[in-house]
């Protein structure tokens, strides 16, 4: 059977071993198996980089990756901090809004969301001191943008400044540099990059970011109940058990296809194939340059002629489903994600289906 390709950025077309794993006995979340599965999740997930295996642990919660992001700057910002926002898209400005939420003392660099972040702004606030941390976006999917984090994050690492990344569209498909960027936290999610089903969501943290005392003005969204919890597996509220279960078939999936950089590569040839299909039917990227993306996501102009909803419509019933633009960008832009069980054929199906709607 031909499934409907999923070119959203998540939740992704799931791959038959992830989906099989709903015909299993269903489990509580106050049973011995439970806490040994997410003992053994917790694990595989400190693995994915195997940089973070010693010094990090990893939290599970349940919720979207916007959950793990807000716990993550709700519990890991602690009362008296002073944290520095860079911004350059939906996501980055969700971040500002969470610190804003909770009270926090915050600065934002921002950008537009054509542009990186503005680096050189960026490292003179935090070389100028009085930062204690610095939140940031990886993988910007407002348009498909890899933020370069490289001189941020080596001024974070030399100030001692905490980095907190939203790398909800990024962890297990883009390099992450824990070491080279200071990073104390990352929060992502079960359904993108990893190919789980939606429900579980996490942080990668440094180990030592629970010593001290936790900054959540919240209770459900406190990362620290967790964390003490979960070191024997348990977890403070009911978990979603069969996102659970499926996300450790997709953490066994990733790391027998070769772990995370093997995925990348996968992904590089997918987002290559299209944007030189896209281009050679005369459809524009958003961004300056292809090189601007991720090997995840990548964003186009509607070509003159076109709307986004009769090219979606169209693409739809050839089985698949692309994905609109947030905000400023929405009818104006089409936005194509390769995360999920999907293969070269795939983009070339698609790339006909597209070239059918092109005006000749
Ligand atoms: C998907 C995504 C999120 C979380 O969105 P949810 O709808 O809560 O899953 C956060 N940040 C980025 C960069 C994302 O791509």
């Amino acid at each position: 059977m031909s499934r409907t390709k999923l070119l959203n950025p998540g939740p992704v077309t799931l791959t038959d071993r992830v989906r099989k794993t709903f015909e299993r006995e269903d489990l509580c979340h106050r049973e011995p198996e439970f806490a040994a599965l997410t003992l053994d999740v917790i694990g595989r997930l400190t693995r994915v980089y195997p940089e973070t295996s010693d010094e990090y642990t990893a939290v599970l919660m349940t919720g979207s990756g916007t959950c793990a992001v807000e716990a993550m700057l709700a519990s890991l910002v602690p009362r008296g901090a002073h944290v520095l926002v860079v911004a350059n898209g939906v996501y980055g400005e969700r971040a500002a809004s969470m610190l804003e939420a909770h009270g926090k003392s915050f600065e934002v660099v921002r950008s537009g969301w054509l542009e990186p972040v503005d680096v050189a702004e960026a490292v003179k606030k935090l070389e100028g001191g009085g930062f204690t941390h610095c939140v940031t976006v990886h993988h910007e999917t407002t348009t498909g943008r890899l933020n370069d984090l490289s001189a941020i994050g080596r001024a974070c690492q030399a100030r001692g400044v905490g980095l907190l990344l939203d790398a909800v569209s990024s962890f297990g498909g883009e390099e992450i540099r824990w070491s080279d960027w200071n990073v104390l936290g990352a929060a992502a999610t079960a359904n993108k990059c990893l190919h789980g089903v939606p429900g579980i969501c996490f942080v990668v943290a440094k180990k030592g970011a629970f010593e001290g005392r936790s900054g959540a003005p919240s209770v459900y969204l406190d990362l620290f109940r967790y964390r003490k919890e979960q070191q024997t597996g348990w977890s403070p509220f009911t978990q979603a058990t069969h996102a659970m279960v499926a996300l450790q078939e997709a953490l066994a999936e990733l790391s027998d296809q070769g772990g995370w950089t093997a995925r990348h590569a996968h992904y590089r040839a997918l987002t290559a194939r299209a944007l030189g299909g896209l281009a050679d039917l005369g459809v524009e990227v958003l961004l300056e340059s292809p090189a601007a993306y991720s090997s995840i996501l990548t964003s186009y102009k509607m070509p003159a002629g076109v709307t986004y909803e009769r090219l979606h419509d169209h693409l739809r019933r050839e089985g698949f489903v692309i994905y609109a633009g947030q905000g400023q960008f929405q009818g104006a832009i089409f936005r194509i994600a390769v995360m999920g069980d999907l293969a070269e054929a795939d983009v070339d199906r698609l790339l006909r289906a597209i070239r059918s709607q092109l005006p000749s």
